[in-house]
């Protein structure tokens, strides 16, 4: 007989980890998806195989990593089910995943999904009625297995069927992680982290900058939005000069080099020629700076970049600056521009 298959959401915490494991541990094939967006585990994408090595490793899982960044960045204009205490549309990003997922299926030979909610865990997107909100919404009513808590919630189709027993399924709730912990011991799973990847959209500073840039604090055209300018926006100091250009200020070697490396013809680098200094990038400067202020502009993002770079006996000196634009570069000397000054073209 085909041996049965299912899609796991993978979060990498220990819930998904053992969601998934229970399922398979029944003799079920299980492909846990690892969906990732520029705001949670992105950088994943960069050494897919060496993670996916590592979880089937450490349990016995084999993960598969999607990018969900396109529909992700569109749904955050505005989420149906509204956001969470920050930035975060928790409901709607469960259903996009869902959704995802489901899509997926075909391509697996899958029956159905499984994911590691455990009811009442968290007060926004776990309780009883959301928890049926999300699988509905997400066209995945009967479909979506939860192992940890399918107790306790009505059997679904793979259980109706015969290809889990339910009884070997679990009836975890709330907030307590001792039964999680106790049911991974038995498991012979060790080394789990504490949660899952940090996400940026709950974190109050980060998560407000995405927040205030899709509202156009940063652009007045924000319909655009890529993963380059996430990138661009969860880096160094952000400054918004003259009220509508986006200028960004790294602060340390690291941020430097991811500025450098996010310019893209039409943004302006601003780069120390020799000093010790930070890089600056004007996002889109040649085509949204009008030609008259062209000037004022570099003066202005130059001279915010030469005030941040070393100091000469406690002051900023005028210092080369080698500006790179969709044209080609120059090298200038600039001024630094008074901290009083620019302090007001901060965003935070
Ligand atoms: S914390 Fe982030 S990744 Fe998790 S459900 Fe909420 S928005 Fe999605």
């Amino acid at each position: 007989m085909k041996q049965t298959v299912a899609l796991g959401l993978f979060s990498g915490g220990l819930d998904s980890i053992l969601a998934c494991r229970v399922i398979a541990d029944q003799g079920l094939k299980v492909v846990a998806l690892k969906f990732v967006t520029p705001f949670f585990d992105y950088d994943l994408l960069e050494k897919k195989e060496v993670y996916a090595a590592e979880v089937e490793r450490k349990y016995g899982i084999t993960v598969e990593l999607v990018d969900l960044s396109e529909g992700y960045l569109d749904l955050l204009r505005n989420p149906l089910h509204g956001f969470g205490k920050n930035f975060n549309p928790c409901i709607d990003c469960k259903i996009l995943m869902l959704t995802r997922a489901k899509e997926l299926m075909a391509q697996y030979s899958a029956s159905f999904l499984v994911t590691g909610e455990v009811m009442g865990q968290r007060p926004m997107s776990q309780r009883k009625d959301t928890l049926r909100l999300i699988e509905r919404d997400a066209g995945c009513t009967g479909l979506l297995l939860r192992p940890l808590s399918a107790k306790l919630l009505a059997p679904t189709m793979a259980e109706q069927e015969g290809r889990v027993d339910r009884e070997q399924l679990f009836a975890f709730s709330g907030r307590g992680r001792k039964p999680q912990m106790a049911l991974a011991k038995a498991l012979g799973i060790k080394d789990y982290p504490n949660a899952a990847g940090g996400c940026i959209l709950t974190d109050c500073n980060l998560g407000g900058r995405i927040g205030k840039y899709y509202s156009g604090a940063y652009t007045p055209d924000s319909k655009d939005i890529s993963v380059d300018d996430v990138n661009l926006l969860l880096v160094g100091r952000q400054f918004l000069l003259f009220d509508k250009y986006w200028l960004v200020v790294g602060r340390d070697e690291k941020e430097n080099n991811r500025v450098a490396s996010s310019w893209r013809p039409g943004d302006w680098l601003f780069e120390m020629t020799t000093h010790p200094g930070p890089t600056a990038l004007l996002r889109f400067g040649d085509a949204q700076v009008e030609e008259q202020h062209k000037e004022e502009a570099l003066n202005a993002g130059a001279g915010i970049a030469v005030a941040y770079s070393k100091k000469v006996n406690g002051k900023a000196r005028p210092v080369e600056v080698t500006v790179t634009t969709g044209k080609g570069c120059f090298s200038q000397v600039y001024k630094p521009i008074a901290e009083s000054v620019f302090q007001l073209w901060r965003i935070e």
